[in-house]
């Protein structure tokens, strides 16, 4: 439809935007994080918040720079499963932190699927970790892929956080849509546009208190996405 053009145009321009800024940050901050590092041999107080905040920025300034990357990948034949499991193995420690314990549970006859792998894993790394920092009381999280019919691939995540309002509900995906001190409200816009870049999508049912199942549905077959 016309409406679905003139998004996907807007994305790809943000991307572009993305971009240009995320390149025109990282140099100079490159070299503001050395000098404040040689700062910090004389003992500042307030060198550390300093760093601190640098640090912020370059996170923000990576998400940024995710959006423009699909341009550069290629689609190749991979396995959702181990691709999960390295991804949760990775966000161990943060899990540990949050006394958060991660269990997966898989279909035996999982098919490989064609993807961007590295996309794949930014969007399992955002979505585990919103998920562990919903769960400050800790608990468990579950991490189930399933076989949708050799048709599509399901992986749904699913925490035991606080749950997340109606009225956030409708917002998530939009830019800078954040309940967090320091978020970026960056990390779902992400994820949805990869997935849609899959021809996939991504849905999210939840109740607060209770917590939030996350749904990620992806087709087996290679997809000719024009917007890639
Ligand atoms: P950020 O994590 O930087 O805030 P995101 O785009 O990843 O940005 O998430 C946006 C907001 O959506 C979060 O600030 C949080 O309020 C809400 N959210 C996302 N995932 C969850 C979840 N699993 N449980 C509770 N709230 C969530
Ligand atoms: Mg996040």
């Amino acid at each position: 439809s016309e409406e679905m053009v003139i998004r996907s145009e807007k994305l790809s321009l943000i991307g572009e935007l993305a971009a240009g800024i995320a390149h025109d940050i990282r140099n100079p901050l490159t070299s503001l994080k050395g000098f404040v590092q040689l700062l910090k041999a004389k003992n500042t107080e307030y060198i550390d918040v300093m760093m601190e905040e640098l640090e912020h920025i370059n996170y923000v300034v990576n998400e940024f720079m995710t959006l423009a990357k699909p341009h550069l990948n290629h689609f190749i034949e991979c396995n959702i499963q181990s691709l999960v499991q390295s991804v949760v193995h990775f966000m161990k420690p943060q899990a540990y932190l949050y006394n958060v314990q991660i269990l997966i549970e898989m279909d035996q006859d999982v098919p490989a699927i064609q993807c961007i792998p590295d996309q794949i894993k930014q969007v399992l790394i955002n979505l585990l970790k919103n998920a562990i920092e919903s769960m400050t009381h800790g608990g468990v999280l579950y991490v189930t892929i399933r076989n949708e019919q050799n048709q599509s691939i399901i992986v749904s995540i699913q925490d035991q956080g606080a749950g997340i309002s109606e009225e956030l509900l409708s917002q998530l995906g939009a830019p800078f849509v954040t309940t967090k001190t320091n978020g970026t409200g960056l990390g779902l816009m992400v994820c949805k546009r990869i997935i849609e870049c899959h021809g996939g999508k991504l849905s999210f049912q939840s109740k607060l208190n209770q917590g939030t199942t996350v749904v990620i549905e992806l087709p087996l077959m290679p997809v000719n996405n024009p917007d890639l």
